[in-house]
């Protein structure tokens, strides 16, 4: 390595003056909250992801939340999700008062349909996949399970837009799709997913009702048919038909969502380049499994790139591989500290780590690198620099303590 170059963070945006001058007119236009271009977000959006239905959300979480709500899911009822994911999948599921219950994971990182078999029971009421690192769930054994013991499908698709299952994208819907699609999908714009509004979300589906349900409890269950109904009243009042929440989208959000969106084909083809570079730079390397694309028809997102350690190859720890990272100037993350790892969920029958072996003993192998259309293709080489030089390293340590 002949440069060292200033610190690479994990995570850049990319935001670029499209963005800054959408937000500019959205003030200048005098309507700052949900209104016309958040109107225009959710029209386009669902275009691209070819769903009938969506409605703009101010999170991810936002959108799970009010999915299982606006399904009727509660107390009494278990929903099986995945341990290899952010607490928010497994929150919202304990914020509408059911169990959740988790299921192992496959070699891809998602959840095993094998494993949720297991964990099915009299009281399961919905299924809640996540698309980890932007790879697509097994979804047609996800949606015979489902149709099988007549159980919702909520799919956590923070990680996943732009991702295609079998040519169609996660999100897409339509009425004549009967059993093979999920009654909800949820999007995260968060700062740093491949879509980023800073904070925000959107919920897709494809049944009217469940849609309309959604949308009156995003805003306090304010309904809007009490408008229509007594116009005659004037345009100040309003019914409170639901106990709901404050979930909605501003349009300051959504004028970055709307060029962000445009762009999202762009950006995912650089990510798509950049994963490849990283899997080519590591291929002869057996003390490194590295992520590979699904089966052609289906598309990656390539949120993540999770590099695998081969710990019994490597005289090192993947916390000590991360700070070595650090020190040559590479921000490097974990996605993610498995579920029954965090103090909040120890009481919890169905969240224990006897659940998911296979989650618990990947866990101490896995790092997340950069991976963000703005990475330089320079910032990209010292990366994958940085990471033959440690294993290299660690790997002489080893050869070196099995002679002595
Ligand atoms: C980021 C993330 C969320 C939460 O998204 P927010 O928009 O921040 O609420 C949920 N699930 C997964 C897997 C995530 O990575």
């Amino acid at each position: 390595m002949n440069k060292n170059p200033s610190f690479i963070p994990f995570h850049r945006p990319s935001i670029d003056e499209s963005e800054i001058a959408s937000v500019v007119a959205t003030l200048r236009s005098g309507w700052l909250t949900t209104g016309p271009r958040t109107a225009e977000f959710e029209a386009e959006f669902k275009q691209y992801v070819r769903a009938p239905h969506a409605l703009a959300v101010n999170s991810c979480t936002a959108a799970l939340h009010l999915a299982l709500a606006a399904l009727g899911v509660g107390e009494g009822d278990e929903v099986i999700t995945t341990p290899l994911t952010f607490c928010a999948t497994v929150n919202t599921i304990l914020h509408v008062g059911a169990t959740p219950v988790l299921a192992d994971i496959g070699a891809d990182g998602n959840i095993d349909p094998a494993s949720i078999r297991e964990r099915i029971t009299a009281r399961t009421r919905a299924l809640l996949p996540v698309h980890y690192a932007g790879a697509p769930c097994d979804m047609n054994a996800i949606w015979e399970l489902a149709r099988e013991h007549g159980l919702f499908v909520v799919e956590d698709a923070a990680h996943a837009v732009g991702t295609r299952y079998q040519a169609r994208p996660i999100g897409s819907a339509d009425e004549a799709a009967g059993g093979n699609q999920s009654d909800a999908v949820a999007f995260s714009f968060y700062a740093t997913k491949n879509l980023a509004t800073g904070e925000g979300g959107m919920v897709t589906c494809h049944d009217e009702e469940l849609h309309r349900r959604m949308r009156t409890l995003c805003l306090h269950g304010i309904s809007k048919d009490a408008w229509n109904r007594y116009t005659e009243r004037g345009r100040w009042f309003y019914e409170v038909v639901e106990c709901g929440f404050k979930y909605n989208l501003s349009d300051i959000q959504s004028a970055i969502g709307i060029e962000q969106l445009r762009k999202q084909e762009k950006l995912l083809q650089i990510r798509e380049r950049y994963a490849q570079y990283y899997r080519d730079r590591f291929a002869d390397m057996e003390e490194l499994e590295t992520p590979q694309p699904p089966p052609t028809g289906s598309r990656h997102a390539w949120h993540l790139f999770v590099l695998k350690l081969n710990l019994d190859m490597l005289s090192t720890t993947r916390d000590e591989f991360i700070e070595d990272l650090r020190q040559l100037g590479v921000g490097a993350s974990v996605h993610f500290i498995p579920i029954p790892k965090h103090p909040c969920y120890a009481e919890h029958a169905g969240l224990s780590s006897r659940l998911c072996p296979k989650t618990m003993a990947l866990y101490p192998r896995i790092l997340s690198l950069p991976l963000y259309p703005d990475l330089s293709l320079d910032e990209l080489e010292h990366i994958a620099n940085s990471v033959q030089s440690i294993v290299h390293k660690a790997k002489k340590q080893r050869v070196f303590a099995a002679n002595y």
